[in-house]
């Protein structure tokens, strides 16, 4: 049987992770069509990971415990890859009380971190990991304004840090799902050992 990943399905930018994640699993020769939306626990069964996508936090953290899937995203065992709302989500806290962060990630998050003037913009960065610059959409985005001993940076830019990693979870301030380049899901699926075979 080939793996099994789900893209959590309760708001935010659902289609676009699917169609990602589809690629890239295809790019090392796995099946596509494995990748699944979750919207209630059962969902979770058999799967090797779950994408949080980009949405609305306040309106997904509702909707998580909304849908009993508070407690079973704590428990998941396969890895999580979050991003923008999704590492909002991720984090062990949040500059936002209506937000119940599911504390995967040791990091502080702070959502909107750019302002009105600058709510969506995009920008080549350095990755960790990643040979040349990445260019990454930022919109509404947050940023982390501290990561624990034990988080790995991967990276940063002036206002703050923007991707992180820890054991098969990975959070991004930005959109990786947005546009065409894969390496930041390839990355992923390699780090909960998906890769290209030989
Ligand atoms: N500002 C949003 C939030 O904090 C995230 C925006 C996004 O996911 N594009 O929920």
């Amino acid at each position: 049987m080939g793996v099994r990943l789900g893209v959590l399905a309760l708001q935010g930018d659902v289609s676009e992770h699917i169609r990602g994640f589809r690629a890239a699993l295809g790019q090392v020769g796995e099946e596509g069509d494995l990748v699944i939306p979750v919207r209630h626990p059962d969902d979770l069964t058999g799967l090797s990971a779950l994408a949080i996508p980009g949405g609305e936090s306040t309106t997904i953290s509702r909707l998580i415990q909304k849908n009993g899937l508070y407690e079973p995203l704590l428990q998941f065992k396969g890895g999580i890859f979050g991003t923008c709302a999704g590492m909002v989500l991720m984090a062990s806290r949040v500059d936002d009380p209506r937000v119940r962060t599911l504390g995967l990630l040791d990091i502080t998050v702070k959502r909107n971190a750019f302002g009105r003037q600058k709510e969506s913009f995009e920008a080549d960065i350095s990755v960790t990991g990643l040979d040349s610059p990445y260019h990454a959409y930022f919109i509404r985005a947050p940023v982390a304004t501290r990561a624990g001993d034990r988080v790995e940076v991967l990276a940063r830019i002036d206002a703050g840090i923007v991707a992180v990693r820890k054991g098969p979870h990975m959070a991004l301030a930005f959109h990786p799902e947005l546009g065409t380049d894969l390496r930041l899901q390839r990355m992923f699926l390699e780090r909960i050992g998906i890769q290209k075979p030989g």
